[in-house]
């Protein structure tokens, strides 16, 4: 490329970055967290990309069973005697989005490899970069652990938001509608639960709530293809989801016995792995009663209060092998495939969508379990 080709392509370049700056606003509209139980709709100004960081043009946020915890002042992110506060005041909340990238310079889009005009969902952490695990690749357990909406960088419940240089955006098709397109993000949560369960083909797999998060386990179950594929809750409703999900068998804790059923259909012997969703203490005990010697229970939930269970079925009863799981590492292209791929029923999946100035309306959905949302979303 010569000198003036180059010199046209940039004035190009400068138009269009100056036309992007002109069509977006000074001010806009965003959820501030204040405290628990205390979130407000704000006028602010849209935030000026610095060098290496995007502006995005918000579609849609999800609202999560996390938003609704922080929300309501549990202990993980308000602190309490044994930990410090790990949420912070002045930030806005909302970490399952997807937007549109309206401005950035080279820098960035070279480090993500988009262009601006693309749609992009981004992982819920920014790591560090810098600590043991990030270093290791292990990034989503990155020690300072700021994430979107949370700490230190603000979420999508507004009309804009930065994508930092330290974060992971993953490109989504823009013809997918914006709320479950930013299913992504608890997707790919899904998966990842999966993928720690190690699903053989000739295991019997059962997953313990039909939420966002236990439906998408179950979907993500299904690609791995086992024996059997059992969804367990309270709601008729949502176990009817979970068979469109790929669930072979469903059932309802309510008035059926989980762990007889099972035990039942695998010649007295159990389930071979169990993925807990739910965040109800009395999943655990349900998970370890269930599960067949030598089994896996994989933890996904983060539960309001401590669990006591005997100890003993992990060792001396049965040699289980109990994971955690958290985030959604290396499970993003996964997660957006399988939505791009349409055998999802995300318009089922995705129940509820609200205007931004209706937060309160979706948060107080989100919290209303015996209500038969799933996924409520803000579209800004
Ligand atoms: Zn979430
Ligand atoms: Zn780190």
């Amino acid at each position: 490329m010569d000198a003036s080709t180059t010199d046209v392509w940039n004035q190009k370049t400068e138009t269009s970055m100056a036309e992007n700056a002109a069509a977006v606003p000074e001010t806009m509209t965003a959820v501030i967290n204040h405290g628990p139980e205390d979130y407000r709709l704000e006028t602010i100004p849209v935030p000026t990309p610095a060098e290496g960081e995007m502006l995005m043009k918000v579609e849609a946020v999800g609202i999560c069973a996390s938003d609704l915890k922080c929300y309501h002042g549990a202990a993980k992110f308000w602190g309490d005697e044994n930990r410090p506060a790990w949420a912070q005041t002045g930030v806005v909340p909302g970490h399952e989005f997807v937007g549109t990238i309206v401005q950035a310079d080279e820098v960035a889009l070279k480090r993500h490899g988009v262009q601006v005009g693309d749609r992009v969902a981004c992982e819920q952490i920014v790591p560090c970069w810098e600590c043991r695990y990030c270093l290791r690749g292990q990034y989503w357990m990155c020690g300072p652990h700021d994430m979107f909406g949370f700490r230190n960088y603000n979420g999508a419940m507004a009309e804009y938001l930065i994508v930092p240089f330290k974060a992971l955006p993953h490109k989504v098709d823009s013809s997918i509608p914006p709320h479950h397109a930013a299913f992504a993000e608890p997707l790919s949560c899904s998966l990842h639960a999966v993928e720690r369960a190690d699903i053989q083909f000739n295991d019997v797999v059962v997953i313990a709530g039909c939420g966002p998060i236990g439906l998408g386990m179950v979907a993500g179950a299904r690609q791995k293809n086992p024996l059997k594929i059992i969804a367990l809750d309270a709601s008729d409703a949502k176990l009817e989801l979970a068979k469109k999900c790929g669930a072979d068998l469903t059932i309802n804790i309510l008035n059926e016995d989980a762990v007889q059923i099972v035990k039942d259909l695998t010649d007295g012997y159990g389930a071979d792995v169990y993925i807990e969703g739910t965040g109800h203490p009395s999943a655990v005990g349900q998970g370890l009663n269930l599960l067949a010697k030598l089994g896996r229970y994989v933890e996904y939930s983060v539960f309001g209060s401590d669990v006591t269970v005997d100890w003993s079925i992990i060792s001396d009863d049965k040699e289980l092998d109990v994971r955690g799981a958290h985030l959604g590492p290396h499970c993003w292209p996964a997660a957006i495939k399988l939505i791009e791929s349409g055998i999802l029923p995300l318009d089922e999946i995705c129940t509820n969508q609200f205007p931004l100035d209706k937060f309160q309306e979706g948060i107080d959905l989100v919290g209303d379990t015996a209500g038969s949302s799933v996924k409520v979303s803000l579209l800004p």
